[in-house]
């Protein structure tokens, strides 16, 4: 029918709009290379901040003795505890417990944040069982993963850039993150230091290095998206400090990257419109699992205004900003059921559009295609770009060399959603080559940044 025809054509623009030829997927990564450059040069060089962590040793696996980690970035928060036993022992015995965060308090006041968390913490730390081994007279000591963006000053201090990810409190914004949430946990009566204040991309870097020595860079794909990686201290003519190591992570914020490369449509000029961060975090609005369920959502609105797709009356449900989840579109993408039962349910159950044929569930799926493998090759091409800035992006010279190159990565997206993996991993070895991908690992670190703020707590403890 003319809808059809109409709805194939809003497709096939979208394609043409979305195309990530190499080419083009080698322009971002040139583009990745040189905002890295100019963003470890100085200050507010780039839209690349190359954050300073202070984290200038990452774990070694000598870590010993019970430590505590509060990962807060995303619509959960998480607190762990952990007892380390050196070399030997490892992780003796670690325990978590996930939290969601009530929508209000992402858009509240900072004090009832804090005191959430710390509330949430003082009762995990309550039921502290006989495995973990605290020394007389020490404090418990904390590794803080706050997954946003902040300028350091040291391990263990930090003021918050802005808020991301939906959060937004305006009385935050320039206040130390690390008081904040000491003053909070001073509410709650509770004994505990914060011993480094990271990032969960520097928490995966720290974890997955503890698994895996030669884990040089850690990428997150849940929520949002960013990057940490290990630089060589000559190579960051801003710092301010010299490492003794001669090396320092640093946290890209490459979510708020920028090229006239990526490939951009009026959906996503609209959703970045319409965002609480207008002109910000365009990568990630282009890649992570809070946006690319709303990309979805816009391009089939589209489909049902101007194809009437969903019949005469535009579904109502379909209106509603953020209602279609990228865990639904991952779903309706997997379906491999030949009637495809599950987008027609997820049509059906998210959106209340009942009784759709094959062909309409079919062109859903196309979406879905379009939007995930964008999103899953610029995200490669990234990748690609922090490999060439650290000489990694070409086979090891010496033949005799068995270097490995290995990318932690941890993250809902890139967990579960199996296709977009299947196309990040594939567009890598695509931009490498067959030789040079033969040493680069892209490496689930599950979790990693949770255990990893533990492990830098222990690394950077005041009782080292
Ligand atoms: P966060 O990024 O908030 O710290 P996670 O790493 O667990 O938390 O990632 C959660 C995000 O991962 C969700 O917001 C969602 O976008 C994405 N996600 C979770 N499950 C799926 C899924 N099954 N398919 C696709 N994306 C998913
Ligand atoms: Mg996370």
């Amino acid at each position: 029918t003319g809808r059809r025809a109409r709805a194939e054509e809003v497709l096939r623009v979208l394609e043409e709009r979305c195309a990530t030829p190499i080419g083009k997927l080698r322009e971002v990564a040139d583009d990745m290379t040189a905002e890295m450059v100019a963003g470890l040069q100085a200050e507010g060089a780039s839209k690349l901040k190359m954050l300073v962590s202070y984290v200038d040793n990452l774990p070694t696996g000598d870590e010993k003795g019970l430590f505590y980690a509060l990962d807060l970035g995303g619509t959960n928060f998480r607190v762990l505890r952990v007892q380390l036993g050196g070399k030997e022992g490892r992780v003796l015995k670690q325990e978590y417990e996930e939290v969601s965060i009530p929508p209000h308090l992402m858009v509240g006041s900072s004090n009832e944040l804090f005191d959430f968390i710390a509330a949430a913490l003082a009762k995990f730390v309550a039921s502290e069982g006989e495995d973990f081994h605290l020394p007389q007279g020490r404090h418990r000591e904390l590794g803080f993963t706050f997954s946003f963006p902040v300028k350091q000053s040291s391990i263990a201090s930090g003021i918050l850039i802005k808020w991301t990810k939906g959060f937004c409190i305006d009385e935050t914004v320039g206040e130390d993150v690390v008081a904040e949430l000491t003053k909070a946990m001073e509410r709650q009566g509770l004994d505990m230091k914060v011993a480094a204040l990271v990032n969960d991309t520097i928490g995966t870097l720290a974890g997955g290095r503890y698994d895996d020595s030669d884990v040089i860079a850690a990428v997150i794909l849940g929520t949002g998206t960013n990057a940490a990686y290990v630089e060589r201290a000559q190579a960051i003519p801003k710092l301010n400090v010299v490492p003794k190591s001669g090396e320092m992570v640093i946290n890209m914020e490459w979510g708020n990257f920028w090229s006239p490369h990526l490939p951009m449509t009026d959906y996503d000029k609209a959703l970045d419109f319409d965002s609480l961060n207008p002109g910000e975090q365009i990568y990630e609005k282009l890649i992570s699992g809070m946006y690319l369920g709303e990309i979805l959502r816009r391009v089939l609105l589209r489909m049902a205004k101007e194809a009437s797709l969903f019949g005469d009356i535009v579904p109502s449900k379909l209106e509603i900003p953020f209602v279609l989840r990228t865990p639904h579109m991952s779903a309706m993408h997997h379906d491999a059921s030949p009637d495809l039962k599950v987008v027609g349910t997820k049509l059906k159950e998210v959106l209340g559009i009942p009784n759709t044929s094959w062909k309409t569930r079919k062109l859903v799926v196309n979406v879905c295609d379009v939007i995930a493998k964008r999103g899953a090759r610029i995200a490669a091409a990234g990748i690609y770009g922090i490999l060439k800035k650290l000489g990694r992006d070409t086979a090891p010279t010496d033949t005799a060399s068995k270097r490995r190159t290995v990318i932690a990565m941890d993250g809902g997206l890139y967990e579960h959603y199996a296709i977009f993996s299947k196309w990040l991993q594939s567009t890598l070895r695509e931009l490498l080559g067959e030789e040079a991908s033969a040493s680069v690992v892209v490496k689930l670190a599950n979790d990693g940044s949770g255990i990893g703020a533990a492990l830098l707590a222990a690394s950077h403890s005041q009782y080292l």
